[in-house]
């Protein structure tokens, strides 16, 4: 299946280094420090060419020899990252924004239904940025980036993007759905969910081998229960296929 051919706001990124990187990253025995500084590096390289469009204007500086007419960053950027894999991506972010704000909406994925769950919101009243950039190592079902949208476009956010280091079809074709005005830029599309949830091949939960959290083989990709979530998992493709 052509994703990019089928989804105009998919962009996945051809950059060599992009590939390098997440071949590294992918890599079982990449241990959490240096998938950290991957995760940082990928961000780095994936937020600059998600970037590649945003509006300049004209300001004008004084170098040390004349004036000289120059650009400024036009809007306001906001970024939203997706607790908790998605902090890793701040830090690179914020080194090529500086001035970005950094707003933080809780949700975790139930388990078994695989729906996002609101659990932090401290949002203003109105929106205090014009583009916000969505942070989430993982696109997985799309449900979290899609309900997560909906609370920045119900805050005013007039632009929002998606970046994200690997993605799963089914996730991309959900996001879209819901919001084909969403820009998704992403290092990789996968092959597919799997019964849990987990993206394929994937690298396994990008917050446990950042934070190096494992809770033994029970909570490894791939193993244990789960009807509920595969039930999911299967109308999700079912829905990818129907689209077909
Ligand atoms: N979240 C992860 O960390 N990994 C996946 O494969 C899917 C969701």
């Amino acid at each position: 299946m052509d994703l990019p051919a089928r989804y105009p706001n998919l962009h996945v990124s051809r950059h060599p280094l992009v590939a390098h990187k997440l071949a590294l990253l992918r890599d079982r025995s990449t241990e959490p420090k240096k998938f950290r500084e991957l995760v940082r590096e990928l961000s780095w390289l994936l937020g600059y060419e998600s970037m590649a469009d945003l509006a300049t204007q004209p300001i004008t500086v004084e170098t040390p020899l004349e004036p000289m007419a120059a650009e400024e960053l036009a809007p306001k950027v906001g970024l939203i990252p997706v607790l908790r894999a998605g902090l890793g991506m701040v830090d690179a972010m914020l080194e090529l924004m500086p001035s970005a704000e950094v707003w933080h909406i809780g949700l975790y994925r139930d388990e078994r239904s695989l729906k996002p769950v609101e659990y932090y919101n401290k949002l203003p009243d109105a929106a205090t940025v014009q583009i916000c950039l969505i942070l989430d190592p993982m696109l997985a079902t799309g449900g979290s980036s899609s309900a997560t949208v909906d609370i920045l476009k119900h805050w005013g956010a007039a632009r929002i993007k998606q970046v994200s280091l690997i993605a799963a079809p089914e996730g991309v074709a959900t996001l879209s759905a819901a919001h084909p005005d969403v820009d998704i830029h992403v290092g990789a599309v996968d092959r597919a969910l799997n019964e849990r949830g987990y993206i394929v091949p994937g690298l396994g939960d990008a917050g446990d081998r950042q934070f190096g959290t494992f809770a033994g083989p029970s909570s490894e990709p791939g193993h244990g229960p789960g009807d509920e979530t595969a039930e999911v998992v299967r109308r999700l493709q079912r829905n990818l296929v129907g689209e077909e």
